[in-house]
């Protein structure tokens, strides 16, 4: 199928050339010309493991092109997806302007018989305000069309991103015409080589309200877990052996139940505040969404108020050395990092920081931190040590997992360890000679 992707961020670009990947002919469209500029010259503007040689593979087989210019690619288009950025508004809900522009250019250029996809995470109803955008475009053409607005949301996790778009756990297809379903399936029927059964197809409303649930149940997963381990800190329990007895149930299970510095990205915080604002805007109080985030508010600080309790609160002659700056491993992604709100914390209080993380330092410093005073950035995780006063552990990177630990015994001031992503034995590390701070055990 010819393929249109209108937003080449996250979610736009992987699409794209794993759609490609599968044959399709697919043109990745965005309004930022520097980003169309450097695909075309190989640069890939994020990280995402895989994700740089399936785009080049695909490019060099001319299955994958990258334009500015939406009106030329919708002319020979059999789906357009629209997966631009739907960011948190002012009031908590999910802000629809670049949905709704991209809507009006679809409608102002589009041909006859066109499947519109939505793809970005948005609101229940959002499908029929873009099918009302299109329309009056149209009327406004005064060229009366077939088209069908679909909503297909993206489930794909940064960093595994490739491998949940080629090997889905399921994909969901609202639509409220058959034809558009069926071309849905098409499309998609080369992911499922044995079954079918995991493209799931329902009305557009339910298939909208899905993706949220499906944030707001992790999200859900998460801040409960958090909330246990501040719980177990405070009975002297360990949260984790509570994890694995707990998740010994198969009715519990253990994904998503690893106590931490709370969950942050681009999705789960501001998905769970506009579902919260959905709920609202129709006269409900979701009491248990706004306990998940006020949990996790709360939580993302928990390993600076411990760095605090143990150092006080003037920190003027402090440094402390920084693992891992992205919201979560595999990604160079800092929005909503955790480490943003930390490290505020900490240089606050008038702390040095001295910081590390294999992707996200170009991000971390031209954007997330950029204002953030008191910063040196280091290209390895032991050259962070020197002179440190203590480590703090935020992403949980494979490189952070196993480190040289008489190296930090040696670099470091004193050997002190905050770990926000429990990822080192305590009894161990205690052995080991370690000050060694966690999530959920004293
Ligand atoms: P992103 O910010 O990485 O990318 C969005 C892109 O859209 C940007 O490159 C921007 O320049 C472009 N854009 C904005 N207006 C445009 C226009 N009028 N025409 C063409 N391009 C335009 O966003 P993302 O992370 O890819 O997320 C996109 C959507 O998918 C959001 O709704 C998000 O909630 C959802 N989602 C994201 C993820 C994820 O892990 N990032 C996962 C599932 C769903």
């Amino acid at each position: 199928m010819n393929l249109t992707i209108i937003g080449t961020g996250y979610v736009g670009l992987v699409s794209g050339a794993c759609f490609a990947e599968m044959g399709n002919t697919v043109t990745c469209i965005d309004i930022d010309e520097k980003k169309i500029d450097g695909l075309r010259n190989g640069i890939i503007p994020i990280y995402e493991p895989g994700l740089e040689t399936m785009v080049k593979r695909n490019v060099s087989n001319k299955t994958l092109y990258f334009s500015t210019n939406l009106k030329n690619h919708l002319e020979k288009c059999d789906i357009a997806f629209i997966a631009v950025g739907t960011p948190m508004g002012e009031d908590g809900s999910a802000d629809l302007k670049y949905v709704l522009q991209v809507a009006k250019e679809i409608g102002q250029h589009m041909h006859n018989n066109l499947i519109i996809v939505d793809k970005s995470t948005v609101p229940v109803g959002t499908a029929d305000k873009v099918k009302a955008a299109i329309q009056k475009e149209l009327d406004h053409r005064n060229e009366p069309m077939d088209f069908h607005v679909v909503s297909n949301p993206e489930f794909l996790k940064e960093g595994d991103a490739i491998n949940d778009f080629m090997k889905p756990d399921r994909v969901v297809v609202g639509s409220d015409n058959e034809e558009a379903t069926e071309k849905m399936r098409a499309l998609y029927a080369p992911f499922f080589r044995s079954s079918m059964d995991r493209l799931i197809t329902m009305d557009v409303r339910s298939a909208e309200m899905t993706k949220y649930v499906a944030n707001a149940m992790l999200a859900t997963k998460i801040s409960f877990m958090n909330e246990i381990a501040n719980i177990c800190e405070l009975v002297g329990a360990d949260v984790n052996k509570v994890r694995i007895g707990i998740g010994s149930d198969s009715r519990i299970g253990y994904s998503f139940i690893y106590p931490g510095s709370g969950y942050g990205g681009s999705c789960f915080p501001k998905d769970v505040k506009a579902l919260k604002k959905t709920a609202e805007e129709n006269g409900y109080t979701a009491e248990l969404i706004s306990a998940v985030e006020n949990v996790n508010d709360k939580q993302k600080l928990v390993i600076a108020n411990k760095i605090i309790q143990r150092f006080g609160e003037d920190l003027t002659n402090k440094t402390f050395s920084i693992w891992g700056l992205a919201f979560k491993p595999e990604t160079d992604d800092m929005r909503e990092a955790p480490s943003i709100y930390i490290i505020k914390e900490l240089v606050k209080r008038g702390a040095k920081i001295h910081a590390y993380d294999p992707k996200a330092t170009e991000e971390a410093q031209h954007f997330y931190l950029k204002d953030t005073k008191n910063i040196t950035y280091f290209d390895s995780k032991y050259k962070t040590l020197q002179n440190s006063d203590a480590m703090i552990l935020l992403t949980e990177w494979k490189e952070f997992r196993s480190p040289d630990f008489e190296e930090l015994k040696k670099q470091l001031k004193q050997p002190i360890i905050f770990d926000g992503r429990n990822q080192y034995n305590h009894a161990r590390m205690l052995k080991n000679g370690f000050e060694y701070y966690q999530i959920g055990k004293k």
